[in-house]
């Protein structure tokens, strides 16, 4: 496959990269995210991953557009408030690049109807806020066999990792937290507080890394680092990171059956 001019064009930036290159750009062009939350991180992300080229999104939120989301979830904009996120989304991207495919879903994900939403995904993005979408979206990733990028924040931290507990050593976001969270579908955005370029900085570190995910094996920067959870300290304006295993135990991933 080679992009046509207009498109060599504007991705003439990445092309000159040589650990993206052609041969990365054209990865980016066939490659399908499905975006899940379109808040205070999906927004950025869709934000840059679009611009890096990616060139199909599965658009997926059953919010709406609220007036006090503006000062961090950089897609909407004043005219938004009061529509579905997910819509509002799909007419940011119709305005910012018209050769992008999307598909909307605009329900909850839950165990029941996940793998449904991500079917066909090269790569899903989490970016929600309640544990229970967490851990449904997850293990239909596990079922799935498609990886997971879980990205999060809470006041002034957060965290970004890429997960792909299909594969027989890696860990799967459930083996990270647990069950017990299951049921915790509570959303503390409202009550904690959130600085707007702090979920911004989470969803473009987390463009960034679905970028390294999507381009494993095809260009340099190819680089998963697959169960490698990232923490980012707003306060003290640092980073680091740990690994996660695999729990053999685990209920998604594991390959020792409890009980
Ligand atoms: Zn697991």
């Amino acid at each position: 496959m080679a992009l046509p001019p207009d498109r060599i064009d504007r991705f003439a930036r990445h092309i000159v990269l040589p650990e993206i290159g052609g041969a990365g750009q054209v990865t980016l062009a066939v490659a399908h995210v499905a975006l899940v939350g379109l808040g205070g991180i999906g927004s950025p992300a869709l934000q840059y991953l679009a611009g890096a080229g990616v060139g199909r999104f599965t658009l997926i939120d059953d919010g709406r557009v609220e007036l006090s989301n503006l000062q961090r979830q950089t897609i909407y904009s004043e005219r938004d408030v009061g529509h579905g996120k997910a819509v509002s989304a799909r007419r940011w991207l119709a305005n910012f690049d018209g050769e992008i495919a999307v598909e909307l879903v605009d329900r909850r994900l839950t165990r029941d109807n996940a793998g449904d939403a991500i079917a066909g995904a090269d790569l899903v993005l989490d970016g929600t806020d309640n544990f229970a979408t967490r851990l449904a979206v997850s293990d239909a990733c596990v079922a799935s066999g498609v990886p997971l990028l879980l990205a999060a924040v809470g006041r002034f931290q957060g965290q970004v990792g890429a997960f792909a507990g299909h594969l027989p050593e890696e860990a799967c976001y459930r083996c990270f937290v647990g069950d017990a969270f299951d049921a915790d579908d509570c959303d503390t955005c409202a009550e904690d507080g959130m600085l707007g370029a702090m979920s911004g900085w989470t969803g473009t570190f987390a463009a960034m890394h679905a970028i390294r995910v999507l381009l494993s094996g095809k260009a340099a920067f190819g680089d998963p680092q697959w169960g490698r959870l990232h923490l980012l300290d707003g306060l003290k304006a640092e980073m680091r990171s740990f690994h996660i295993a695999k729990d053999p135990a685990c209920r998604a991933c594991g390959s020792t059956v409890p009980g």
